[in-house]
């Protein structure tokens, strides 16, 4: 029999209504979907109980690593999580990302993912050790917090034990509990409440094995090129934390295998309290922290550390106190309404009372375990319209848009999961042209002719980074898109790659081909870009007839928020505004356009649409998929059910 590289063979299937345990064969799946996201999607479709809600005991909830996990491919530590989303309105098929070493320990003790499925009468833990799997009661752990879940495995199960837990946000079902990990990991998506649907309290794991491949040289050489190209210690848009007043990087905490690491950090407080922190988790709280103190204190801090231990996810919490905070300021609810003393919002303690309430779910509490655009809908009125003018059509929020970059319409426009690793891999690059042109970055060589380099490499031509045009940028949009599969398919970080520049040559453009390489060298398979590329394409048809199936409405539903369309002077306080606040960016020749201001022509955008579908073999007209296209891309099976929705 042919030697497995890469991959090590099986999938955990586990029933906890039955307490059942059985494998899937990998390989059935791997061939057509690679890994990661890209095998959640068949998991899905194969096993989803169409129709009934995320907390439905019948929904599958699938952990899938990639290929590249566990090996020494450079960043590729990520867990995708795939399943229904009880946070995205309406609730729909999404995934989250998860760094850390589960994924890596996982492959170690025999197996690539794991599918959860049914629900158990009482809290359990499931455990994952060289090849066994036992289903244990947990009632002692469930109430608990994530610290204290993990210090209670820890000293149960050994230091090295990986583990993925839940807080009461995901016990209680809020709609944004996230799946806690090492390395202060967080899984969002509400996948931590569809955890706590299933009473399934940790998921903890201890390997001992090693992912055989097939070409260890070859890897290292990699990982050497890796190094060269991204290692000149230039301004790194996800290198250099962003540090709050008050407080200092003590060392890095890089995941499993990632050689340079990023702002995932441990960092000291103003108090002297340390813990991990990335991006968004350092800033959340700044806001009303500022406002109360009159500085950024403490108070920012110890948010993120008391968000993880109740289990609940900052980006949607930021996102719920935005709008309570304007529906209180225009008297829409007062604290009464509320049961929370909102003067004192940017407190810990009011931080906190925050935090109970949800997870009790007591009183208004039971609306805020909702997410802002339920909690809205729930109050009515202008409540209501408040969230229209902050967040996406599904409840997400806005960075790196499209009235900056047109490339990112498409992107807002196709897909309900928060596609924020897809417009990094527009803001990396160009947030670096910025801080070039600016000249606030000296050591900085992504120049225009660099950056056209790129666009013609890695997105599909020059014209794709003319920002005085739409033309090349539907091309463009669908060649991220693809990558993003392809990376989140093999378990890449999005922090690492794709490696866009190369420091160490005087052209600086990077490889595109790097992902092929790096999967032929590891699985013995003789694969390049195009032919990842055509992984992509399927992997993205098989998202389009899930999202279809569970009602999208083709064309209908790929829109964008009013507010895009609309022309006003506004600061865009995301990296790149925060670099370059009049928005400039390259437009044809040796201009240099400004997007401040700037809304998205909505001729432009229908025009993008058309073309998006031409390239993807979907109908133009109504944005299904094309059963020539389903056959093309072997994915019959997807026809029939799909009905009329595939033409
Ligand atoms: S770049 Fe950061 S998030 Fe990505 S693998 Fe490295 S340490 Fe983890």
């Amino acid at each position: 029999m042919q030697k497995l590289c890469g991959w090590v063979g099986k999938i955990l299937k586990i029933d906890l209504s039955h307490h059942q345990i059985e494998s899937l064969d990998t390989m059935a799946y791997a061939e057509k979907f690679l890994g990661g996201l890209g095998i959640g999607h068949k998991l899905y479709w194969d096993h989803a109980a169409w129709g009934a809600d995320a907390f439905d005991e019948r929904q599958p909830l699938i952990f899938m690593t990639g290929p590249l996990a566990a090996t020494p491919a450079p960043s590729a530590p990520r867990l995708s999580i795939c399943g229904k989303s009880p946070c995205i309105y309406p609730e729909t098929f999404v995934s989250a990302s998860l760094g850390g070493f589960f994924a890596a320990e996982l492959k170690k003790a025999g197996f690539d993912g794991i599918m959860v499925l049914g629900r158990s009468d009482g809290a359990v833990t499931i455990h994952i050790e060289d090849g066994n799997v036992e289903i244990r009661e947990a009632a002692q752990l469930w109430g608990l917090g994530n610290l204290k879940t993990h210090e209670v495995l820890k000293n149960e199960l050994g230091k090295n034990v990986r583990i993925l837990s839940i807080g009461p946000g995901g016990e209680n079902r809020t709609r944004y509990g996230i799946i806690f990990t090492d390395v202060a990991g967080a899984a969002s998506m509400g996948f931590g409440s569809v955890m706590g649907s299933k009473n399934l309290k940790a998921i903890t794991v201890k390997g001992s094995g090693s992912v055989a491949i097939a070409d260890p040289v070859r890897i290292k050489e990699i990982r050497k090129r890796f190094s060269e190209m991204t290692g000149a210690g230039y301004y790194n848009l996800f290198g250099n934390p962003i540090l709050l007043p008050g407080m200092q990087v003590i060392k890095k905490a890089h995941c499993h295998g990632c050689p340079q690491g990023c702002w995932r950090t441990v960092q000291q407080g103003p108090s002297g309290a340390q813990d991990i922190r990335k991006c968004q988790t350092n800033l959340f709280y700044t806001l009303w922290d500022r406002k109360l103190h009159g500085a950024i204190t403490e108070a920012s801090f110890s948010a993120a550390t008391l968000a993880n231990d109740y289990g609940l996810c900052v980006m949607d919490l930021v996102q719920l106190m935005l709008w309570l905070d304007r529906c209180f300021a225009a008297g829409l609810l007062s604290e009464k309404d509320i049961g929370l003393p909102m003067a004192q919002m940017g407190s810990p303690e009011f931080f906190e009372a925050l935090l109970r309430t949800i997870c009790s779910r007591k009183g208004f509490g039971s609306v805020l375990a909702e997410g802002a655009i339920r909690a809205s809908e729930n109050v009515g009125g202008e409540a209501r319209e408040i969230i229209r003018n902050m967040f996406t059509q599904t409840g997400r929020a806005v960075a790196y848009g499209p009235k900056v970059f047109v490339l990112s319409a498409l992107i807002y426009a196709l897909e309900p999961r928060p596609f924020i690793t897809e417009l990094h891999e527009v803001c990396e690059p160009l947030t670096k042209w910025g801080r070039w042109y600016t000249k606030t970055d000296e050591k900085s060589y992504m120049s225009t002719d660099v950056i056209r380099g790129i666009g013609a490499a890695f997105w599909g031509g020059e014209k794709s980074v003319d920002f005085s045009t739409y033309e090349g940028k539907a091309r463009a949009s669908s060649l991220i898109q693809n990558r993003q599969y392809i990376k989140e398919s093999l378990v890449l970080c999005d922090f690492a790659w794709p490696v866009y520049d190369d420091a160490s040559t005087k052209q600086h453009v990077g490889d595109p081909g790097m992902e092929g390489k790096l999967l032929s060298a590891v699985t013995g398979w003789d694969i390049d870009e195009a032919g990842l590329n055509g992984f992509a394409e399927r992997i993205i048809a098989l998202n389009r007839a899930i999202l279809l199936r569970e009602g999208r409405r083709g064309r209908q539903d790929d829109i964008l928020p009013e507010f895009f369309f609309i022309e006003r002077d506004e600061f865009i306080a995301d990296v790149f505004g925060m670099h370059n606040p009049q928005l400039l960016l390259p437009g044809a020749g040796d201009d240099v356009i400004s997007r401040r201001g700037k809304a998205v022509d909505r001729e432009q955008f229908e025009k993008l649409l058309d073309d998006y579908y031409g390239l993807r073999g979907w109908d133009g007209k109504t944005g299904y998929l094309k059963k020539e296209t389903l056959v093309s891309l072997g994915l019959t099976e997807c026809i029939e059910p799909l009905g009329d929705k595939a033409i």
